[in-house]
């Protein structure tokens, strides 16, 4: 028996599903496969960029996902940093003020906000949408070995009681993670800078709600006699991440039994006779793993198969899903639309320059102060190359050209230019109050500016059956009266804006 599909994704991390969920909205069939039999209980990201949840918000999941960040913080927010011999003697960092903070992450117009949310408890929101709305979900089943050739591609999966099936799918999404079999299996090796550290991942239980009381933080980072490392915190008060440092050339901690673990971690937190539970442990490492191709034929690798790098700045995994984003509109429309196939090429030309800077820029924040803003005399060349946050996650440019054009792949302010995320601004349509961005996400949109004086008929042509066009002040109105359509788009200086359905310009033109 073989089960036919769509697309076959493996993988139910963060970008597994989200790619699931954007195939959903444009009814693609598909089967998204996951080899363990629930979502990993290791919180490591936590930082959901304001672009994530924009692209959340098409599939309806933005307030869902802000409601599970909100309740992850039983004490304190997410943020503050502290750095000491132990946790219960760190000091805080001297940062830079809330709003500069703010600003870090991106003061952008968006009808989104960041969204502080351990992977954790963000996983189960995606996975349980996806069942709500029907979706074919497999846990516990296995990719084993996979085959392909012009029609498609044949998987051969395992489930937890050992039974294989196989799956034929016109394509496949490899979100299998940064040990990616998908990526192994197709022979794609990657660039590879050094890697500086070396952690082990400890994901523990230990009632701290007393002890950190008005001295809460996102990171804390120790070092004495007995322990190196940085705590994450999840909830700031029974659960807690702590990450080992270690030199696999001398030692190899999670070899080692969990009463010399708990050892180092009573070392690391100050208190002696603390009772602590191990819940989960695994290791990983910085650096940053870039590979050398994100597609092979009908395969494509998206997330931490494609790319990993540190987490410092939080970029690795909001690069997925915006990776995910990017490839499933192209993928609905070569599949349901018969767009040239040639389309798919451009997943990885678009996406592959962003993973490589934002890796770079996640190494250059291996400085715990320059990750804080904080500058020092040792992080003077860091703070030369660094890059606002916000900048990368909203701000970046697809061009082939773009990396040459701008030195660094961005621009100064999104304003409707060919290769950026169209502008933000509230508008009324219909009587309804939204986004820009809220006309986006399933098929391509033609924007016209008041003082345009073509047809949409004339800009489009024959397209105009499959594309939607609003025009400013005759089918929706801007909400505040400073921003009109030359004060949005005021560096494109065009009336017809198209619009990817990922929300990204795809060309303007000029008025005549
Ligand atoms: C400590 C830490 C903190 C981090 N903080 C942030 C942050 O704040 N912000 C941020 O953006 N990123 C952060 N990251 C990075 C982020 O966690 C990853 O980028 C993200 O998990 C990638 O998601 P993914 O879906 O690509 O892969 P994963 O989450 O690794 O999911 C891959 C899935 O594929 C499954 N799988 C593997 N092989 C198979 C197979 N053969 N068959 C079927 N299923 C398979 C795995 O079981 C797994 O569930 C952090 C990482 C760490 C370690």
């Amino acid at each position: 028996m073989t089960d036919k599909t769509g697309v076959l994704i493996v993988g139910g991390g963060p970008v597994g599903l989200s790619a699931a969920l954007f195939l959903q909205k444009y009814k693609i069939p598909f089967i998204l496969i996951e080899k363990d039999e629930s979502e990993s209980i290791l919180p490591r990201a936590r930082g959901w960029h304001v672009r994530t949840l924009e692209i959340l918000r098409q599939v309806g999941l933005e307030d869902a996902v802000q409601a599970a960040g909100k309740a992850a913080w039983e004490q304190g927010g997410f943020g503050g940093a502290r750095r000491g011999r132990t946790m219960l003697s760190s000091e805080a960092l001297n940062m830079p003020s809330r709003e500069a903070m703010m600003a870090m992450m991106g003061n952008d117009p968006s009808p989104s906000s960041f969204c502080p949310c351990p992977q954790s408890l963000l996983d189960p929101v995606l996975r349980q949408a996806l069942k709500d709305r029907g979706a074919d979900l497999r846990y516990g089943c296995a990719l084993k070995r996979l085959t392909q050739d012009d029609a498609g591609v044949l998987a051969h999966v395992n489930n937890m009681q050992g039974v294989e099936l196989t799956i034929s799918a016109q394509y496949l999404i490899g979100a299998d993670g940064g040990r990616s079999f998908v990526r192994r299996e197709l022979g794609i090796t990657n660039s590879q800078t050094a890697v500086e550290t070396h952690y082990l991942n400890i994901f523990f239980r230990a009632d701290l709600k007393e002890a950190v009381s008005n001295r809460t933080f996102s990171q804390c980072e120790i070092a004495n006699e007995k322990v190196r490392g940085i705590f994450l915190s999840k909830n700031n008060t029974t659960e807690w991440s702590f990450h080992l440092e270690y030199d696999p050339i001398s030692s190899s901690p999670i070899e080692q039994p969990d009463t010399q673990i708990i050892e180092l971690l009573r070392s690391a937190i100050g208190e002696e006779n603390l009772p602590i539970e191990i819940l989960a442990k695994t290791t990983w490492s910085t650096g940053v793993r870039v590979a050398h191709s994100f597609r092979a034929g009908r395969v494509f690798l998206a997330g931490d198969a494609a790319h990993t790098m540190p987490p410092w700045g939080g970029l690795n995994g909001n690069t997925g899903v915006a990776d995910a984003h990017n490839l499933v509109w192209k993928l609905a429309a070569v599949m349901q639309e018969g767009a040239d196939p040639m389309l798919l090429d451009t997943y990885e030309e678009e996406r592959r320059p962003v993973a490589i800077r934002n890796g770079k820029q996640a190494s250059l924040r291996s400085d715990f102060d320059a990750r804080f803003e904080i500058r020092t005399e040792s992080n003077q060349e860091a703070f030369r190359q660094l890059q606002n946050l916000g900048t990368l996650q909203l701000k970046y440019k697809y061009s082939a050209a773009s990396q040459e054009e701008t030195g660094n792949g961005t621009v100064e302010q999104l304003a409707g230019q060919p290769g950026t995320r169209f502008p933000h601004a509230w508008i009324t349509l219909e009587g309804e109050r939204m986004s820009t961005l809220d006309l986006f996400g399933k098929g391509y949109v033609l924007l016209q500016g008041p003082t345009s004086t073509l047809s949409a008929q004339q800009v489009l042509g024959p397209a105009i059956t499959r594309t939607k066009a609003y025009k400013v002040g005759t089918d929706f109105s801007f909400c505040d009266e400073n921003v009109t359509w030359s004060t949005l788009t005021a560096q494109a200086g065009q009336e017809d804006i198209l619009v990817r359905p990922d929300g990204f310009v795809a060309y303007g033109l000029q008025t005549p």
